[in-house]
């Protein structure tokens, strides 16, 4: 679809998910066009321009860590957008005690690590968007649930092929429980 036909179409309400899924659309760099990272590229973080509109960082490259810069939210892991591409950031301090050392092995942690990053790594392959120039990616409306139940699914097949240890055992578990608790296909009661 082209980029007028869905403006015009989000213009009558019709299909604003990607572009104002908040109410509110952020703009990158000063054209006030909905953010598109094809085009509008690299954006400063906490700096909206006073009319609203973003700034364009010119040299991405001296920017610091884009996960330094988009807030977890408690999350293991998430896709971020910066600088108008998705990065997969990964938050060991949010781990539950029982995937890291002391209590895990270093092993056990870094297989786990793998298995985390190997979870966004699916997100990344699916359909998700940047509702603003530095922010987590999102879903399509709608597409959440099935893309986070194929996403968990790898990921219990991640856990599952680890060496038994208390603390695979215990991810295994926070994973299923995911499955069965959200009823993805295949994992009803
Ligand atoms: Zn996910």
């Amino acid at each position: 679809m082209n980029k007028q036909l869905v403006l015009l179409l989000c213009v009558v309400g019709v299909l604003c998910g990607p572009v104002n899924v908040m109410g509110e659309t952020k703009h990158c760099g000063p054209n006030k066009i909905p953010f598109d990272p094809d085009t509008e590229g690299c954006c400063h973080l906490p700096l909206p321009l006073p009319d609203g509109t973003w700034k364009k960082t010119p040299y991405p490259q001296n920017e610091p860590d884009p996960c330094s810069i988009v807030p977890s939210g408690g999350a293991y892991a998430q896709v971020i957008c910066y600088n108008g591409n998705k990065y997969i950031c990964v938050y060991p301090d949010n781990f539950p005690s029982e995937w890291k050392p002391p209590k895990a092995s270093q092993e056990t942690y870094e297989a786990i690590t793998n298995c985390i990053t190997q979870h966004e790594e699916v997100h990344m392959g699916q359909d998700i968007y940047c509702p603003e120039c530095t922010a987590a990616a999102k879903h399509p409306p709608g597409q959440g649930y099935m893309n986070e139940c194929i996403a968990y699914q790898d990921s219990r097949d991640c856990a599952f092929a680890l060496p038994y240890s208390e603390g695979q055992d215990n991810y295994l578990r926070y994973i299923t429980k995911y499955l069965k608790d959200n009823r993805c296909p295949g994992w009803y009661p």
